[in-house]
């Protein structure tokens, strides 16, 4: 199986379709997010310096996310793929994986980019907060993500369409539709 990287503004459903994906072709799985909120119930140094970021819907600075994110890789067996969750959030990011997969005979395999209205993410983080209390799902810092988001991240998406790897898939209203797009796409390509 090829590597995945999952692409796509807080709320798109990133982790959600990470699972359907993993459960089916039994890859690996990366969740950068969850890498971070595990640091931090653990108390640990790196979540302590985590938590200042998350809570403010900052990013952590690369050259953290850069060293986690190749140690993580590196736990996983060999050879069944990984899905990327929530990385690369930037270009030196982007740039740093393309590098790292290099070194180890590997690369970033397909590209799956989510695209959803603004309006339908907020609603949707909204309702999470309620359902898993996370702490960085407040209006307040749920619209700074939102900003760092257009700012840092959605300019990677021109930098997969130079990759050659980039696939786009627009909601349109139900999962099960998206899923069988995403599935076929992965389909043709793994
Ligand atoms: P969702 O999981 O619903 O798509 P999200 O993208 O906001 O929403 P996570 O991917 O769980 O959520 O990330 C939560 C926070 O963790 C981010 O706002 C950021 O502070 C930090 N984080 C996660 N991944 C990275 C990364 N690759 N680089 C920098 N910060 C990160
Ligand atoms: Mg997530």
């Amino acid at each position: 199986m090829k590597n995945i990287i999952i692409f796509g503004a807080p709320g798109s459903g990133k982790g959600t379709y990470s699972d359907e994906i993993v459960a089916k072709y039994n890859m690996g799985h990366i969740s950068t997010g969850d890498v971070l909120r595990g640091e931090i119930k653990n108390g640990t140094e790196l979540g302590n310096i985590a938590k200042g970021y998350i809570d403010n819907g900052q990013l952590i600075p690369d050259e953290l996310m850069i060293d986690i994110l190749a140690k993580t890789y590196d736990a996983l067996p060999k050879g069944q793929g990984v899905i990327f969750d929530g990385f690369p959030r930037t270009i030196p990011q982007a740039e740093a994986l393309k590098k790292m997969l290099a070194e180890r005979g590997d690369d970033m395999g397909m590209m799956i980019e989510l695209v959803v209205g603004e309006d339908v993410l907020m609603a949707r983080l909204l309702n999470r907060a309620k359902e898993q209390g996370r702490a960085d799902d407040n209006e307040e810092t749920i619209k700074k993500r939102f900003a760092v988001y257009h700012s840092q991240t959605a300019p990677l998406a021109e930098w997969f369409e130079k990759e050659g790897i980039r696939n786009t898939f627009t909601w349109k209203g139900s999962k099960e539709l998206m899923l069988s797009e995403i599935f076929a796409a992965i389909e043709e390509q793994k």
